[in-house]
């Protein structure tokens, strides 16, 4: 099992850090060359719009969005969930994403003034406890379409309630970075929903 992080912009290191600590290999990707090799794709936190103009720079935001049509898992954090959304609330009039789950993100929800927030987030399916999740920037999940799963919501201060973290079929989303943390369970998750789908393919 090869994991790709897309490395055009953002916190590449530490998910590639996390990842390995989930034995797999895991390698950056950039070009549509290097993400043929891959099985599966984590897509770093950052920022959006520069990743998406990255992308189009590199040749690789169609094969991106090829790909993620033909259902290769993928799990983006923070600007990562922007780009797998397909619809951005607050976006810049030339951001483009991979319209890959079927929600509405709203950019910088967590107000101006506000960098930073810091709270736990229980995820459904992941045991042991609430995750500390530290947002920076971050986006939340407006709504989402009937076949989205909310795996995960804000539960303390003003944005208590919101949803941050979603999955469809193969793709997963959290509004915070668990690989800032040292809490390897949403990558230890997406590992397993990414072996699941090779089984499925054959
Ligand atoms: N605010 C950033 C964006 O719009 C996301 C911030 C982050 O990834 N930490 O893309």
């Amino acid at each position: 099992m090869i994991i790709g992080v897309l490395a055009l912009q953002g916190d590449v290191r530490e998910h590639l850090n996390a990842l390995a600590e989930c034995d797999v290999v895991a390698r950056p990707v950039r070009r549509p060359e290097e993400l043929d090799s891959v099985d599966a794709l984590v897509i770093p936190g950052g920022e959006s719009t520069t990743m998406s103009k990255l992308a189009i720079e590199f040749g690789v935001l169609e094969p991106l969005r090829k790909r993620v049509a033909g259902g290769m898992p993928v799990y983006g954090s923070c600007a990562g969930m922007i780009m797998l959304a397909t619809d951005v609330v607050d976006g810049r009039p030339d951001q483009q994403t991979l319209a890959g789950i079927d929600m509405v993100v709203r950019r910088n929800a967590f107000g101006r003034q506000v960098d930073s927030f810091e709270g736990p987030v229980e995820i459904a399916g992941i045991d042991g406890g609430p995750f500390h999740a530290v947002f920076i920037r971050a986006p939340w999940v407006e709504s989402v379409a009937a076949d989205v799963e909310v795996l995960g919501r804000v539960t303390e201060g003003p944005a208590a309630g919101r949803i941050v973290a979603v999955r469809q079929r193969n793709l997963l989303a959290t509004a915070f970075h668990p690989e800032l943390t040292g809490d390897l369970r949403v990558h230890r998750f997406f590992v397993e929903m990414a072996r699941a789908a090779e089984t499925t393919e054959g």
